[in-house]
C-alpha cells in the first residue's frame, strides 16, 4: 500500500485529487484545471489549508458546523463510545443508551409535540424517510389516495432521488429526473420575482399558490407541503412576513401535514433552536440534520408529532437505514447539543452577536453592487445588482457575477457562496463580534474588486 503523505506538496495531492475524486455539485474537468484547495485542519471558525493559509468559514462547512470546528468533547464522546458500543442496530427489538437519549433530549428541545424521531445519516435519507411517512400515515388513515406532497420550485431538500424531487432544483431535475406524486408551485422570492407586488402582497399570493394547487389536484389526494422555513441553498431567501400565517392557514384547513425542513434553519441557526420558532409556524414533521451534530458525525433524522408517530407505530413501517441511530454519530450529536445549550450559543445569536452581525450585514446594501441585504439569525444573503432601484439581474448569465465575487471572496480568504448573483453566509454560530468584522471586512474588498472587474469589462 502506498499512501501520499498528507505533507506532501500541494500540487502532489491536488493531481491526485483530480485523478481520483469525484466531487459534488462539480465540473470536474474544470476543477481538475485548476485544482481544489487542500483543507488540512481548522479551529473555531477559521480553516487552515496545504498552503498555511488562514480561511475565515463563512459557511459552517455546509451550514452544519455550528458549534465550530475543533471541539475535543466531541472528540472524546465519539472515542468512548466507539470503545464501548461503536455499532448495534434498532432494527429488531433492540435498543442502545446513545439514541435513548438524545430521542428523550429531541424531544425536550423541539416545540410542540414533535415528541418522536426516527433517524437517518442524513438530510436527505431523512426526507426520503418522510415521503414514505407521509404516504404509510395517510393508508393508515385509510386515506391512501394522499399521495401526492407540494414543495417549491428552488427548494432544496437533498440529492437522493427521492429528496432532490421533493426539491424543485430545475438543474437537478434535469439530470436524470424527478419522480411521480411530487408538485412544486413557486417561491416566495420577492426580490426577483416580486413584480410591483409590495413584499407583503407578494408573500400572500405566492402562499395562495398552495391552495390552488391543492384544488386544482384534489384535496383528497394531497398528503403533505414540505418546505423550508427560510429557503437555504436556493440563495437565503427570508419569506415576507404575510407568507407563513397563509400557509399554516391552508394547510389546517385541507388536513394536510406540514413539514418543516429544519435541516439549515435547525440548532441555532436563526437564533431559535428552529426555524419554525423563528417563522411561528407549527409542523407536523421535521427533518433534522447537519447542526444536529455540528456536522462531526453524519445524523439527520425525521421528527414527528404525537399523532403521526400514533399512526405510524400502529404498523410496521418499512423502513430504516443500516445506520439509524448510529451509537457514535448519536453520542456526538448529544455532547453537540449540551454544549450548544450549556454554553448559551443560540441565545448568544439571538441577543447578542445576532443583532451586531444583522447590523453590519444590512449595511452592506449600501453598496453599489448590492441590492438587498437580508438575514435572520445567522443566515444571510445580498443581492447583486446592476441596479438597485430596478431590482435588475445582470444581462450575463445568472452566477456568472456571483461566480466572480465567490473568487475574489476565496482569494481574500472568506468562505462565502453564490447561488446565481446572490451571495450568502451561514457562519459557525460561535464567530465572535471581532470575527464578525473581519468577516464584513473581507466581504466589503471582495465587492469592491467584483465591482472594478465588472466596470472594467463592461458587465455594469
Ligand atoms: N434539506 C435542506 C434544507 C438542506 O439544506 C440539505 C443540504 N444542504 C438537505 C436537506 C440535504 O441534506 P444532506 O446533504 O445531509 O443529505
Amino acid at each position: 500500500m502506498s499512501l501520499i503523505s498528507p505533507n506532501a506538496p500541494t500540487a502532489e495531492l491536488q493531481a491526485l485529487d483530480a485523478a481520483h475524486h469525484m466531487h459534488p455539485f462539480t465540473h470536474g474537468a474544470d476543477l481538475a484545471q485548476k485544482g481544489a484547495r487542500v483543507i488540512t485542519r481548522a479551529s473555531g471558525v477559521w480553516l487552515t489549508d496545504s498552503e498555511g493559509e488562514r480561511i475565515l468559514d463563512g459557511m459552517a462547512g455546509l451550514w452544519c458546523v455550528n458549534i465550530g470546528y475543533g471541539r475535543k468533547e466531541l472528540a472524546a464522546a465519539a472515542a468512548r463510545q466507539m470503545e464501548e458500543l461503536p455499532y448495534y442496530n434498532t432494527f429488531f427489538q433492540t435498543t442502545h443508551v446513545p439514541a435513548i437519549q438524545l430521542s428523550a433530549r429531541l424531544a425536550e428541545l423541539a416545540p410542540g409535540d414533535l415528541n418522536h424521531v426516527f433517524y437517518a445519516s442524513s438530510g436527505s435519507e431523512a426526507n426520503d424517510t418522510n415521503i414514505r411517512l407521509v404516504r404509510t400515515y395517510w393508508a393508515e388513515k385509510g386515506q391512501p389516495e394522499r399521495q401526492t406532497i407540494i414543495s417549491r420550485w428552488n427548494g432544496y431538500h437533498g440529492s437522493s432521488l427521492g429528496s432532490m424531487s421533493l426539491g424543485g432544483m430545475k438543474g437537478m431535475h434535469a439530470q436524470g429526473g424527478a419522480v411521480p406524486g411530487i408538485h412544486h408551485i413557486d417561491q416566495p422570492h420577492w426580490w426577483a420575482e416580486g413584480g410591483d407586488m409590495s413584499p407583503e402582497e407578494f408573500g400572500l399570493e405566492r402562499a395562495r399558490q398552495l391552495e390552488q394547487a391543492i384544488e386544482e389536484i384534489g384535496p383528497e389526494k394531497v398528503g403533505a407541503f414540505i418546505a423550508e422555513p427560510i429557503q437555504g441553498a436556493g440563495g437565503v431567501i427570508v419569506p415576507p412576513a404575510t407568507y407563513w400565517p397563509e400557509i399554516q392557514r391552508i394547510v389546517k384547513k385541507y388536513g394536510i401535514l406540514l413539514i418543516a425542513d429544519e435541516v439549515i434553519c435547525g440548532f441555532g441557526r436563526t437564533g431559535n433552536w428552529f426555524g419554525s420558532q423563528t417563522m411561528g409556524i407549527t409542523p407536523d414533521i421535521m427533518t433534522i440534520a447537519k447542526g444536529l451534530s455540528s456536522g462531526y458525525q453524519p445524523i439527520g433524522g425525521s421528527l414527528l408529532s404525537d399523532e403521526v408517530a400514533n399512526v405510524i407505530s400502529g404498523t410496521e413501517f418499512n423502513h430504516g437505514y443500516t445506520y439509524s441511530g448510529h451509537p457514535v454519530a448519536c453520542a456526538v450529536a448529544l455532547e453537540n447539543l449540551r454544549i450548544l445549550d450549556e454554553e448559551g450559543i443560540v441565545a448568544r445569536v439571538a441577543q447578542e452577536t445576532g443583532p451586531y452581525l444583522r447590523e453590519k450585514w444590512q449595511a452592506l446594501a449600501d453598496h453599489p453592487l448590492v441590492g438587498e441585504a437580508q438575514i435572520e439569525g445567522f443566515m444571510g444573503s445580498i443581492a447583486l445588482t446592476p441596479d438597485k432601484s430596478a431590482r435588475a439581474a445582470f444581462a450575463s448569465d445568472a452566477g456568472t457575477v456571483g461566480y466572480i465575487c465567490r473568487e475574489r471572496c476565496f482569494a481574500n480568504n472568506l468562505v462565502m457562496r453564490h447561488v446565481g448573483d446572490r451571495m450568502i453566509i451561514s457562519p459557525p454560530l460561535v464567530l465572535s463580534f471581532d470575527e464578525i468584522d473581519t468577516l464584513i471586512e473581507r466581504a466589503v474588498k471582495s465587492l469592491d474588486e467584483c465591482h472594478a472587474r465588472l466596470k472594467a469589462e463592461g458587465l455594469m
